[in-house]
C-alpha cells in the first residue's frame, strides 16, 4: 500500500514566535485521516519545530540542503546538520529553488544522493512551466527531470524518494490542476518509473500533487487513483485549512 501524504511547504514565511503559535494551531486539530502529515518551516525554525513536535503524528521536514557534508559553502545546511536535530526528511527540487536559485537537474541529483547517503527521505519536485504544457510538451519536461535527477539510482532507493509534482502555472497562483490533469500526469510519472524499475517499484512511490492544493478542491484531487496525497503551499499557513486538506481523504 502506497503512503498517502499532506505536506505543508511554509516557504520563507513565519518567525519563532508565529512558528510556535501555528504548531499549538496544528496539535489542536482533529485528524481524521490516516494520511502521514509533515510541516516544512524555514531553516532556522525547525529545531524548535522538531522539539514542540516531538511525539505527535506531525513531522517536521526540510525545504533545502546542501550535497556536501561540510566545508567552504557559506549559507548552506547538510543532510547531517538537519539529522542532528531529528529532521529527516527533505524537500528538493522545488520549482521555487530551481527558477530563483538556478537549481539544475543535474546539481539536484547531487542533492538527493547526499540526502539518501544519510539515511534520509526525499520529496523530490519537478513540473513543467505554462509555456510547456501550452506546446503539449509537459510529459517530456517532467519524464526528463524525473531521468536526469534520479534514474541513476539503484530501485531500492525509491524506498526513501516521494515524488512532488507541481505544475509551475498551478504554485501559488490560485490555478489548479483539473483533477483529470493531476491523474494523467500522474499516471505518466508512474509509467515511466515502472519502464524503467518495474511495477512494484513504482505502484510502491507515492506521488503527491501540488498546486494551489486548498480545502474546496483537495477532495475531488485526492479521490485520483494515482495522486496519493499533496504537497501545499499556502493553505498550509492556516490551521484549519490545512488539516481541512489532511481530512480531505
Ligand atoms: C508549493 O509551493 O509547493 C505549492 C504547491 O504552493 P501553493 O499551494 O501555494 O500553490
Amino acid at each position: 500500500m502506497r503512503k498517502q501524504i499532506v505536506a505543508g511547504n511554509w516557504k520563507m514565511n513565519n518567525d519563532l514566535s508565529q512558528t510556535d503559535a501555528l504548531i499549538s494551531d496544528l496539535k489542536g486539530k482533529t485528524r481524521t485521516s490516516d494520511a502521514e502529515v509533515m510541516i516544512a518551516p524555514t531553516f532556522t525554525n525547525l529545531y524548535a519545530a522538531s522539539q514542540a513536535l516531538k511525539g505527535s503524528d506531525i513531522e517536521v521536514v526540510a525545504q533545502n540542503m546542501h550535497f556536501a557534508e561540510n566545508g567552504a559553502y557559506t549559507g548552506e545546511i547538510s543532510a547531517g546538520m538537519l539529522k542532528s536535530i531529528g529532521v529527516n526528511t527533505v524537500i528538493l527540487g522545488h520549482s521555487e529553488r530551481r527558477e530563483y536559485f538556478n537549481e539544475t537537474d543535474e546539481l539536484l541529483a547531487k542533492k538527493v544522493d547526499a540526502a539518501l547517503a544519510k539515511g534520509m527521505r526525499v520529496i523530490f519536485c519537478f513540473g513543467e512551466e505554462l509555456a510547456d504544457r501550452k506546446a503539449s510538451n509537459e510529459e517530456t519536461v517532467v519524464g526528463d527531470q524525473i531521468k536526469n535527477a534520479l534514474f541513476h539510482l539503484e530501485a531500492a532507493a525509491f524506498q526513501n524518494i516521494v515524488l512532488a509534482y507541481e505544475p509551475v502555472w498551478a504554485i501559488g497562483t490560485g490555478e489548479t490542476a483539473s483533477p483529470e490533469q493531476a491523474q494523467d500526469m500522474h499516471a505518466f510519472i508512474r509509467k515511466t518509473l515502472a519502464d524503467k524499475y518495474g511495477n512494484n517499484i513504482a505502484d510502491q512511490v507515492s506521488i503527491l500533487y501540488g498546486g494551489s492544493v486548498k480545502p474546496s478542491n483537495a477532495e475531488e484531487i485526492f479521490s485520483k487513483p494515482d495522486v496519493d496525497g499533496g504537497l501545499i503551499g499556502g493553505a498550509s499557513l492556516n490551521a484549519d485549512d490545512f488539516f481541512a486538506i489532511v481530512n480531505a481523504f
